[in-house]
């Protein structure tokens, strides 16, 4: 029920866990984050945003790239399979989801004749097999990968996607689920709502429905899911903490 996902020159996991402790109002029933420590690497537990920290403590999270998650199930009893971030069959790409896909039934049945494998009940994980099914049949980017799958589901998503293959990048999306971007020095923040964005910057973009950021090598890509370039409207919020 809370994203927040880091690239730059921080140490992204204490952002991570610190903003996922200011989403905690948001209610879930397990945590989980996402890290490029050499390989791409996920922890994630059932319960509190503390039960991930204590499970992290003392193993290597040194990563500048980074994205973690609140879930609040919907689709598969909280357990520690059911947490996000989800690998694909590969475990070379990784998602964070908030919302609903309605039609991760039919897609995965779909997947699974095509030989994906999944180890959650989660329409999160169909979703994040989706798009690697679709970067390795047409050979396009990962990017590119989102772009095409945000055309296949139906129903609500505030997504950010991970790559092994692409350590510099963040890829995220939005329909219907919150997502606001932060813009600072050479650093992007993302979260579902500012709070988590604050302390760092001031600068946000409040993305629209039907809308991806690519953040590549530092730079900051808007497009629509119809692949038009969008001009981001960064709004500078004043908010007391
Ligand atoms: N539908 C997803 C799940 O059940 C995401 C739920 C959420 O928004 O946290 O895992």
């Amino acid at each position: 029920c809370g994203i927040v996902a880091y690239v730059g020159h921080r140490e992204a996991c204490p952002i991570i866990i610190k903003g996922l402790k200011r989403l905690e109002y948001r209610g879930y029933d397990s945590a989980g984050v996402a890290l490029m420590n050499g390989s791409l690497s996920v922890f994630k537990k059932k319960g509190k945003v503390a039960d991930l920290e204590a499970f992290i403590a003392g193993k290597d999270v040194h990563s500048n790239i980074g994205m973690g998650h609140t879930r609040w199930a919907t689709h598969g009893e909280p357990n520690d399979a059911n947490a996000h971030p989800h690998f694909s069959s590969s475990q070379k790409i990784a998602i964070i989801h908030n919302g609903i896909i309605e039609n991760y039934a039919a897609l995965k049945t779909l997947l699974l004749s095509k030989g994906h494998t999944f180890k959650s009940e989660t329409d999160s994980e169909v979703f994040i097999n989706l798009i690697e099914d679709i970067r390795d049949n047409s050979n396009c980017s990962l990017a590119e990968a989102v772009r095409l799958a945000l055309h296949e589901v139906v129903g609500a998503y505030a997504i950010v996607v991970l790559s092994k293959d692409d350590p510099d990048q963040l890829v995220a999306a939005r329909k219907g689920s919150p997502l606001v971007l932060g813009i600072g020095k050479g650093e992007y923040f993302l979260a579902s709502d500012a709070t988590p964005i604050i302390e760092y910057t001031n600068d946000v973009v409040y993305l629209k429905d039907h809308e991806m950021a690519v953040i590549k090598n530092g730079e900051l890509d808007i497009r629509s899911k119809e692949d038009v370039k969008q001009t981001p409207y960064v709004q500078r919020l004043e908010m007391a903490l």
